[in-house]
């Protein structure tokens, strides 16, 4: 692993300087508390992912590995960087809290990469701020590894997502259920803006400020929509679409955040803030893997339903600018109220969508909700892997195969069920090579099952040994195409039981 302490000569801060802006440290200064990373003794970095170098733009001539392990170790900063942790508020489980922000992370600057686009470069475990309240200001390696790998999956399958440069690990030891090492991550992302931060202004003595990060939001990245009537409702419409296609994207790959709070949700409907997150083995729609969500507010099926509950807050936050850029309250509300309304119909569309391509369906017929529902169900009652059961569909719809694939048990139900499937499309225009290649690259091999992330931990944790973690990592940036030697990777643990973890380890 490249873990070895930088010698004495290599310098750990990279000369070029034209690369940092600090756009957000440019609003007025109630939006953050300027403040430096703790240093981390011991830090030892433990991957660098190169599809996120790439997106950035960030070479190794540029910036060194040994560059990067002094920046998530607290050592230095580079030249241009503002390092600021960000104030915002949020409804947590529900309740408002009006004490929160970046109480462990720091954003320290954007970097520019030679597209023209900027990512904001975040170092998460980086010690405490003004917000961390009763909180450590650390991160621990279990949870900055399972946030690195599924950051790094989630661009692999096509979902939008934070990403993740690199992560390391310190010499700290931190109580958390038990005693736990040390870690930061520097997490990158188009933008750190949450509902919570609208949340925080409007509840403040501040609220005239939404204008503001609205402007900032929108030249920043939706400059279409500065010239809208209203541009605050228009910011409003295109989250509600993105957060839309967002969690569509969740129910179709079986994917549960956890924790959807308020300051949770990206402004840009990208997923961020991973903690007790999974991608579900044996479908169940009411799994959650927080083990604090005792109700089960977060758990699978309630997703769709929470991100128009938490849409509806941050719509609470804007509604009285909205009302002043269109000139009435009615008009405000009636807007909000149509662009909820539009969210739902979106999200079903949207999962719909993805749920007929992972089918190998193109022909739209009225009886295929119903025999998604069926496979569901089937899924379900069987105790069945969401993942392979899938993959497997390729393999069912090849008519010169009769045989049923082993990923979906040999029940009479899943008999059934095969039987109509295959009935089903013979409506379809598509060869049955065409359809497989189709499949193969909407229903994803390899997922970041949640065994998968413990021995990769365990291997640092035990061994010093990031050879596992680089390894999934790989295989997750490409899930869809069938690596030799891997079909491990492909499979539920033996003797799976679902995982659930605590929230913020
Ligand atoms: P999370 O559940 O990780 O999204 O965190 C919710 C809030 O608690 C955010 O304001 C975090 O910055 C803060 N927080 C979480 N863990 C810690 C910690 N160990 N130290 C300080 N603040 C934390
Ligand atoms: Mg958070």
């Amino acid at each position: 692993m490249a873990a070895t302490p930088d010698s004495p000569q290599t310098p750990t801060e990279p000369a070029s300087t034209n690369r940092f802006d600090n756009r957000f440290a440019r609003l007025p200064q109630h939006f953050f508390s300027l403040l430096e990373p703790t240093a981390q003794p011991g830090t030892q970095l433990l991957d660098v992912s190169p599809e996120c170098r790439r997106l950035l733009t960030m070479s190794e001539q540029e910036i060194s590995d040994a560059q990067l392990r002094a920046l998530l170790g607290g050592e230095t900063l580079w030249p241009g960087m503002q390092p600021l942790a960000q104030k915002y508020t949020g409804h947590q489980f529900g309740i408002y809290n009006p004490e929160l922000g970046d109480g462990r992370g720091l954003l320290l600057g954007e970097w520019r990469a030679d597209s023209g686009a900027s990512f904001d470069l975040h170092l998460k475990g980086a010690g405490r701020t003004p917000y961390s309240r009763h909180g450590d200001g650390n991160a621990v390696l279990r949870s900055s590894v399972r946030e690195y790998l599924v950051s790094e999956a989630f661009a692999g399958l096509g979902l939008p997502s934070t990403r993740a440069l690199a992560v390391a690990v310190n010499q700290q030891q931190v109580p958390r259920e038990r005693w736990e090492p040390g870690a930061t991550l520097l997490r990158v992302a188009p933008s750190h803006v949450r509902f919570g931060h609208f949340e925080w202004l409007a509840l403040s003595e501040h609220d005239s400020d939404v204008t503001l990060l609205v402007d900032h939001v929108l030249s920043q990245h939706w400059p279409d929509l500065l010239e809208a009537p209203s541009p605050t409702l228009a910011m409003f419409e295109r989250c509600a679409e993105r957060t839309a296609e967002m969690i569509a994207g969740w129910q179709a790959m079986g994917f549960v955040h956890g924790v959807m709070n308020t300051d949770n949700m990206s402004i840009l409907g990208i997923a961020l803030d991973f903690g007790p997150f999974a991608f579900q083995e044996q479908f169940d729609p009411a799994f959650t893997p927080n083990l604090t969500d005792a109700e089960g507010r977060y758990a699978y099926s309630e997703q769709p339903s929470i991100g128009m509950w938490n849409l509806s807050r941050l719509a609470f936050a804007l509604l009285q600018q909205i009302a002043q850029e269109l000139g009435s309250e009615d008009a405000a509300q009636a807007a909000v109220q149509q662009t909820l309304e539009n969210y739902g119909e979106r999200i079903n569309h949207a999962f719909g969508e993805r749920m007929r391509a992972r089918l190998g369906l193109i022909e739209e017929l009225p009886e295929d909700t119903q025999l998604l529902g069926d496979f569901l169900s089937l899924l379900y009652h069987q105790r069945l892997d969401y993942h392979c059961a899938f993959r497997s569909l390729a393999q069912l719809s090849d008519p010169s195969d009769e045989k049923l694939p082993l990923a979906l048990g040999q029940s009479a139900a899943a008999l059934a069920w095969a039987e109509r499937y295959r009935a089903r499309l013979a409506h379809e225009p598509r060869s049955a090579q065409q359809r497989q290649q189709a499949m193969n690259q909407v229903n994803p091999l390899y997922v970041l099952r949640t065994h998968l992330a413990q021995r990769a931990i365990e291997a640092i944790e035990q061994h010093n040994d990031a050879s596992e973690l680089k390894r999934l990592r790989e295989l997750l940036a490409d899930p869809y195409n069938a690596r030799a030697g891997m079909d491990e990777y492909a499979m539920p643990a033996r003797n799976s039981a679902p995982v659930r973890l605590s929230c913020s380890s």
